[in-house]
Protein backbone atom coordinates (compact mmCIF):
# COMPACT_ATOMS: atom_id res chain seq x y z
CA UNK A 1 0.00 0.00 0.00
CA UNK A 2 2.67 2.43 0.90
CA UNK A 3 4.66 1.80 -1.78
CA UNK A 4 1.82 2.41 -4.37
CA UNK A 5 1.04 5.66 -2.82
CA UNK A 6 5.03 6.63 -3.31
CA UNK A 7 4.83 5.29 -6.72
CA UNK A 8 1.52 7.72 -7.86
CA UNK A 9 2.99 10.48 -5.65
CA UNK A 10 6.55 10.04 -8.15
CA UNK A 11 3.93 10.10 -11.20
CA UNK A 12 1.98 13.07 -9.93
CA UNK A 13 5.93 15.26 -8.79
CA UNK A 14 7.07 13.89 -12.53
CA UNK A 15 4.01 15.61 -14.20
CA UNK A 16 3.76 18.87 -12.45
CA UNK A 17 7.74 19.14 -12.87
CA UNK A 18 6.86 18.98 -16.87
CA UNK A 19 3.82 21.22 -16.31
CA UNK A 20 6.32 23.85 -14.55
CA UNK A 21 9.08 23.94 -17.02
CA UNK A 22 9.98 27.83 -17.15
CA UNK A 23 8.92 27.55 -21.00
CA UNK A 24 12.44 30.35 -22.01
CA UNK A 25 14.99 29.48 -19.36
CA UNK A 26 17.77 31.88 -19.53
CA UNK A 27 15.45 34.92 -20.89
CA UNK A 28 15.51 37.24 -17.78
CA UNK A 29 11.93 35.54 -16.22
CA UNK A 30 12.39 35.71 -12.76
CA UNK A 31 15.87 36.86 -12.85
CA UNK A 32 17.35 38.29 -9.56
CA UNK A 33 14.57 36.09 -7.74
CA UNK A 34 15.15 32.88 -5.95
CA UNK A 35 14.41 29.19 -7.82
CA UNK A 36 10.68 28.99 -4.88
CA UNK A 37 9.78 32.34 -6.58
CA UNK A 38 9.92 31.31 -10.43
CA UNK A 39 8.36 28.27 -10.35
CA UNK A 40 5.28 29.57 -8.50
CA UNK A 41 5.10 32.17 -11.17
CA UNK A 42 6.34 29.88 -14.10
CA UNK A 43 2.99 28.02 -12.89
CA UNK A 44 0.56 31.14 -12.52
CA UNK A 45 1.60 31.84 -16.45
CA UNK A 46 0.50 28.55 -17.13
CA UNK A 47 -2.83 28.69 -19.60
CA UNK A 48 -4.24 25.32 -17.88
CA UNK A 49 -2.88 25.72 -14.69
CA UNK A 50 -5.43 24.23 -13.14
CA UNK A 51 -3.59 21.05 -14.15
CA UNK A 52 -0.80 21.94 -12.20
CA UNK A 53 -3.22 23.09 -9.25
CA UNK A 54 -5.09 19.72 -9.31
CA UNK A 55 -2.19 18.04 -9.52
CA UNK A 56 -0.47 20.18 -6.47
CA UNK A 57 -4.03 18.99 -4.29
CA UNK A 58 -3.25 15.56 -5.28
CA UNK A 59 0.34 15.73 -4.44
CA UNK A 60 -1.00 17.08 -1.07
CA UNK A 61 -3.24 14.77 -0.44
CA UNK A 62 -0.76 11.98 -0.92
CA UNK A 63 1.31 13.43 0.97
CA UNK A 64 -0.94 13.30 4.04
CA UNK A 65 -1.88 9.35 3.12
CA UNK A 66 2.08 8.94 3.45
CA UNK A 67 2.23 10.82 7.19
CA UNK A 68 -0.68 8.78 8.05
CA UNK A 69 0.72 5.75 7.33
CA UNK A 70 3.88 6.97 9.10
CA UNK A 71 1.59 8.14 11.91
CA UNK A 72 -0.16 4.87 12.27
CA UNK A 73 -3.64 6.86 11.59
CA UNK A 74 -3.49 5.82 7.89
CA UNK A 75 -7.47 4.48 7.29
CA UNK A 76 -8.71 7.12 9.97
CA UNK A 77 -10.81 10.06 8.94
CA UNK A 78 -9.04 13.25 9.25
CA UNK A 79 -11.94 14.94 10.46
CA UNK A 80 -14.10 13.07 12.61
CA UNK A 81 -11.79 9.99 13.09
CA UNK A 82 -14.06 7.20 12.28
CA UNK A 83 -12.83 4.42 9.89
CA UNK A 84 -12.07 4.89 6.20
CA UNK A 85 -14.02 2.24 4.42
CA UNK A 86 -11.58 -0.72 2.99
CA UNK A 87 -13.36 0.35 -0.92
CA UNK A 88 -12.42 3.63 -0.42
CA UNK A 89 -9.18 3.05 0.44
CA UNK A 90 -8.73 0.57 -2.70
CA UNK A 91 -10.33 3.58 -5.21
CA UNK A 92 -8.61 6.20 -3.43
CA UNK A 93 -5.07 5.33 -1.52
CA UNK A 94 -4.33 9.14 -0.72
CA UNK A 95 -7.71 9.90 0.71
CA UNK A 96 -7.46 11.13 4.66
CA UNK A 97 -11.49 11.46 5.29
CA UNK A 98 -14.07 9.44 4.84
CA UNK A 99 -16.87 9.70 2.10
CA UNK A 100 -18.64 11.37 4.47
CA UNK A 101 -16.57 14.06 5.47
CA UNK A 102 -15.12 14.68 2.16
CA UNK A 103 -18.46 15.37 0.63
CA UNK A 104 -19.00 17.86 3.47
CA UNK A 105 -15.67 19.24 2.14
CA UNK A 106 -16.64 19.55 -1.16
CA UNK A 107 -20.39 21.24 -0.03
CA UNK A 108 -18.22 23.97 2.59
ZN1 LIG B 1 -15.04 11.52 8.52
Amino acid sequence: MERALRRHLAELQQKLGVLTEPPERGSGLGFGKRVGDGTAEAVSRLTDVGVADRLQVSMERIERALDKLEQGTYGTCDACAGPIPQARLRAAPESSVCIDCARAARRA
